[in-house]
């Protein structure tokens, strides 16, 4: 049988009649809104969070079997119920527990692996204001605060990139692989206006529109690529040095190659750090040959964008005013809570080329004051977090010696790391570091390397299983490595010293193991 619509908005109207009863209302309000209650929730949370971030054990990761974590998750649920259930404060410090305990401990001074950091304190509970008042910023009527204090935070950063009041831009996004996309569709949209409407296939004329990207780019920018509709094949490699940086002498001849090809390279991506052992390319002379190219330049500042609030660390990204944009994740090295990314663009037009859309329902024809603020027009997200809300607060409040403070004190660090690795005949070192990225490999004398081939993973993985240090992996020339990217002041060279030591102490097990 089927229901007319008008049965079925009676039907559903009546029922909503009689469940439209106060009772319930009221059964809302006690045990799920109510302003108390949320005071003694976040009580319980303040004060497990406390004693985490007092633990200053050496602890990396303890990892669970999903099927094993699946269970315990499922095993703290309430039963389904009629009504709404009471609180279990109890269940709640169990969930509390199990979350803290089954991540990567990465306020400790084990925590040696990624990117992302153990966070400053304050950050986070600005966060959670985020989360209660939501105000997603897109749009300034809903974000206020947020969509002002993105272009404070905007002439802030500028006093390091020095590029003209009013000229620049800086969005913020969800990310840096979110970024890096925004960024290139930009690109595109500038060189090929008429790829937006037209699709790909409205270029004319026998040239395929081609990206040029370091042969260490992150895997970000060939997916760009791949959304793009450029296409993977359209990828040209620009070949990297021994500092695995783009080598500057190959750069025309590689360019020229391509348009042998029938390419037709319009946007050049550089890195400044690079995810693997945090390189940072020659901005200064990748922009001259961008310039003579006419090609847009486009910098991954993803990792090291940071270490242009320090002073003494800043000429690493010598020349960056003269790229057209750049991604900077802020919660990377500038240690907030995942995520927070800034796209900055030379040209305040072009940040506005990304995305062309008209949507009735949220933008205005005519700007007025308020929309003026608005992001929605350059960022993709529609419904976004107030991104810059965690560092704007700090800034604010600490300056930015903060982050250069800390930053520096991890680049001195690795440099120490390296250093001690250079005494230890039974390491080898890969690469000067340039940041806070080291990679190494350990090569005892009772190594044979062609017997065990991924030695250096089999190490790293057994670490991480004993759970003290989480440490990360990387092939390098196509050989797997091991790699600690230092996030964590509390990390000293003792703790470095005992990572090697149980490094060497696990490479020997496993040496042993595999003979029997
Ligand atoms: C981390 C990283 C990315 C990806 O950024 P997300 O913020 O994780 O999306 C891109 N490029 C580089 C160089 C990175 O280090």
């Amino acid at each position: 049988m089927y229901l007319s619509s008008t049965d079925f908005i009676g039907i559903s109207l009546d029922s909503f009649d009689q469940e439209l009863n106060t009772e319930k209302r009221t059964e809302l309000e006690r045990d799920v809104f109510a302003p108390k209650l949320f005071r003694k929730n976040a009580e319980i949370v303040i004060s497990k969070l406390e004693k985490y971030l007092a633990d200053s054990s050496i602890r990396g990761l303890a990892l669970t079997n999903p099927y094993e974590l699946l269970q315990a998750a499922k095993d703290l649920m309430t039963e389904e119920h009629e009504c709404i259930a009471s609180l279990d404060e109890e269940k709640l410090g169990e969930i509390i527990d199990l979350y803290i305990k089954t991540g990567i401990q990465v306020h400790s001074p084990g925590y040696m692996g990624r990117q992302f950091s153990g966070v400053i304190p304050l950050a986070g509970v600005i966060d959670f204001i985020s989360s209660i008042v939501n105000q997603p910023s897109s749009f300034y009527e809903a974000g206020q605060l947020p969509n002002v204090v993105e272009r404070i935070m905007a002439d802030e950063l500028n006093r390091f990139i020095g590029w003209e009041p009013e000229r620049f831009a800086m969005v913020t996004t969800s990310g840096a692989t979110l970024g890096n996309l925004t960024a290139l569709l930009a690109a595109r949209n500038d060189k090929f206006p008429q790829i937006w409407s037209e699709g790909i296939s409205g270029v004319e004329g026998q040239y395929r529109p081609a990206i040029a990207i370091s042969e260490d780019a992150h895997y970000s920018v060939c997916r760009a690529v791949g959304i793009l509709g450029i296409g993977e094949k359209q990828i040209v490699r620009l070949p990297i040095n021994r500092e695995k940086q783009i080598c500057i002498e190959k750069v025309r001849p590689t360019l020229l190659a391509a348009e042998e090809r029938g390419l037709k390279v319009f946007c050049l991506v550089a890195s400044a750090g690079t995810t693997s052992v945090g390189a940072f390319d020659q901005i200064e002379e990748l922009a001259e040959i961008a310039k003579e190219k006419n090609l847009w330049l486009h910098i991954d500042g993803a990792h090291g964008a940071s270490l242009l609030v320090c002073d003494q660390l800043r000429y690493k990204l010598k020349g960056i005013e003269k790229a057209d944009s750049f991604v900077w994740d802020a919660h990377k090295m500038m240690f907030l809570p995942a995520v927070c990314t800034l796209l900055f663009y030379k040209n305040k037009e072009k940040s506005y080329g990304a995305f062309r859309q008209n949507a009735s329902y949220v933008f205005e024809k005519e700007p007025d004051l308020y929309t003026e603020f608005d992001s929605a027009q350059q960022n993709f997200e529609c419904t976004k977090r107030p991104l810059i809300m965690n560092l704007w607060v700090l800034w604010a409040l600490y300056g930015k010696a903060l982050f250069a403070d800390k930053i520096e004190y991890l680049c001195q660090l690795t440099e120490q790391a390296y250093r001690i690795l250079k005494d230890e005949p039974d390491f080898q070192t890969l690469h000067q570091p340039e940041a806070n990225i080291l990679c190494f490999r350990y090569l005892p004398s009772n190594l044979y390397e062609r017997e065990f081939p991924d030695f250096q993973v089999a190490i790293r993985n057994r670490l991480r299983e004993a759970g003290k240090f989480f440490i990360s992996k990387v092939d390098i020339d196509g050989i797997g490595a091991l790699r600690v990217v230092f996030m964590n002041h509390q990390i000293d060279t003792d703790h470095f010293r005992m990572l090697l030591s149980e490094i060497r102490k696990t490479g020997q097990e496993l040496l042993t193991k595999q003979k029997i």
